[in-house]
């Protein structure tokens, strides 16, 4: 299978797989998407508070390049879950698949957790060491929400998505 055919096979199985939650597991699950958009949210105002846009808009976004692993399987369900549609076009590379040619087209809240988390050189430069710690601990919390999401939903559901659906075509 091409990327384009892992994505559809991928993202149809997770749609699925949300579908057999039982009552319970459905309800927690939806508080983990909470969190894990609330954490999100956190993460990305600390680092636009030290105007990282002007950063971003310097650079062009050079580390949204090639960036078709960024997106997990819990990424796309939380989307999901908001009624969002995650579009993506594998054949714009080097550009992202998830993005467009003005930039991400996703809010940081509802963008891969790679992404947010992701703090280039010339940003980590300007954190202050109080701003280095609330981060380091924003992603710890984004981490556990992760792996409390895997165990609810009985799958990895940190690992890429296309790497996650290549694994299932598989088996
Ligand atoms: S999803 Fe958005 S932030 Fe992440 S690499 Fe793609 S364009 Fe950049």
């Amino acid at each position: 299978m091409d990327d384009q055919q892992l994505w559809s096979f991928g993202t149809a199985r997770l749609a699925a797989m949300r579908e057999t939650l039982s009552g319970k597991a459905a309800e927690l699950l939806s508080r983990q998407f909470k969190l894990y958009r609330q954490i999100k949210e956190e993460h990305a105002a600390i680092v636009a508070d030290i105007d990282a846009a002007s950063v971003c808009r310097d650079c062009k976004g050079q580390c949204c390049l090639n960036g078709k692993y960024r997106i997990n399987s819990l990424d796309y369900l939380a989307r999901l879950a908001e009624g969002i549609p995650t579009v993506a076009d594998f054949t714009c590379k080097p550009l992202c698949p998830y993005g467009s040619e003005n930039g991400c087209t996703m809010e940081p809240g509802l963008r891969p957790s790679d992404c947010v988390l992701f703090v280039c050189d010339e940003i980590d430069r300007k954190l202050s060491p109080q701003a280095r710690t609330s981060l380091a601990g924003l992603e710890q919390n984004l981490r556990e929400c992760i792996q409390d999401s895997s165990h609810l939903i009985g799958e990895e559901v940190g690992v890429p998505l296309l790497l996650w659906a290549e694994r299932n075509s598989l088996s």
